[in-house]
């Protein structure tokens, strides 16, 4: 099998059915981003754009292909790895974002649970009642957004794939949430809340692994230790399954989504200030406030920052 330009194949695609070699499939894979970043009007000329790393492979290649095409979109770039404080995993993937921004020429932004709540993920999965994931994906959202706030970006690149995408709706169709469905668009509700945008959600996790293999970028491949607490992976599991015996059913459930998302509109959430942090929430109190609160009453620490 050969790429059709006679190159050597790297690649078999199986649900276009189409081959590649190494410079025919960076040039794809490329062009996939800056053609979804165009067609979903992700940005617009002169934004400073904040992007969430991990140094994991998706991050790692969204800053990688995002700073190539950057001039091209006239857009600035500001990498932001938070830190939740998992021992013997976190720091791996530390060094290998550190030593991307730095070939690169990005400043890394490193803000910590730690810092900011005064606990790590491991104190609080060990303390409280919620399974880890709840407390990360809380924590993680409102540190980003606090982040993109005092940096004064105008929106924050996340490195979710196809394959993150179709099992969140999945999920989100399982449990019914429609609320969770509608934020999958990533409109903001507040104007202090960052607007996100998915330039990778149309690109398959193995293609981006392979992206990042081919052209020897620095990723860490340690897994989560808190992962397989992770209800996500059972549903990864059933759409792997379903992919084999039907390929293409990954992009099938985003656009029937796409479709639906389009025909629906969602309930508009009366935003306003948390009486603690005074960042945006829904409620008088947010959830990651009354997170941490929770262990502190627990841990007997006094209560006198929570207003009424
Ligand atoms: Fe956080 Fe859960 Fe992901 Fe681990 S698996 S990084 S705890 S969301
Ligand atoms: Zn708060």
């Amino acid at each position: 099998m050969e790429c059709t330009c006679g190159g050597k194949a790297v690649y078999f695609r199986r649900y276009s059915g189409q081959v590649f070699c190494k410079p025919c499939f960076n040039n794809y894979f490329e062009r996939k981003v800056h053609d979804t970043i165009r067609k979903h009007t992700m940005v617009q000329r002169g934004e400073k754009i904040g992007v969430g790393v991990s140094g994991g492979k998706d991050s790692t290649v969204l800053l990688s292909v995002l700073a190539k095409i950057a001039g091209n979109l006239e857009i600035t770039l500001h990498p932001i790895l938070v830190d939740e404080g998992i021992e013997d995993y976190r720091e791996s993937g530390i060094c290998a974002a550190e030593k991307t921004c730095k070939d690169l020429s990005f400043i890394l932004d490193l803000p910590s649970f730690k810092e900011e709540t005064d606990f790590t993920l491991d104190e609080l999965q060990s303390e409280g009642d919620h399974k880890p994931c709840t407390y990360c994906g809380v924590l993680r959202r409102k540190l980003l957004n606090q982040k993109a706030n005092e940096l004064m970006l105008d929106k924050l690149a996340t490195g979710h794939n196809l394959d993150d995408e179709a099992q969140a709706i999945m999920m989100n169709y399982i449990s019914g949430n429609i609320e969770r469905l509608h934020r999958l668009k990533g409109n903001a509700s507040d104007p202090d809340l960052i607007k996100r945008i998915k330039p990778l959600r149309e690109l398959p996790e193995k293609e981006i692994m392979l992206y990042a293999l081919l052209n020897n970028l620095e990723i860490s491949t340690d897994e989560c230790p808190y992962a397989k607490e992770n209800h996500r992976t059972k549903i990864r599991d059933f759409i792997n399954n379903l992919e084999q015996d039907q390929p293409g059913v990954k992009y099938s459930i985003i656009r029937g989504w796409e479709k639906l998302a389009k025909t629906s509109r969602p309930e508009k959430t009366q935003m306003q200030k948390c009486n603690v942090c005074n960042q945006p929430t829904s409620r008088k109190i947010c959830r990651a406030c009354e997170l941490t609160e929770e262990i502190k009453i627990k841990r007997g620490d006094t209560t006198k920052d929570v207003a009424d």
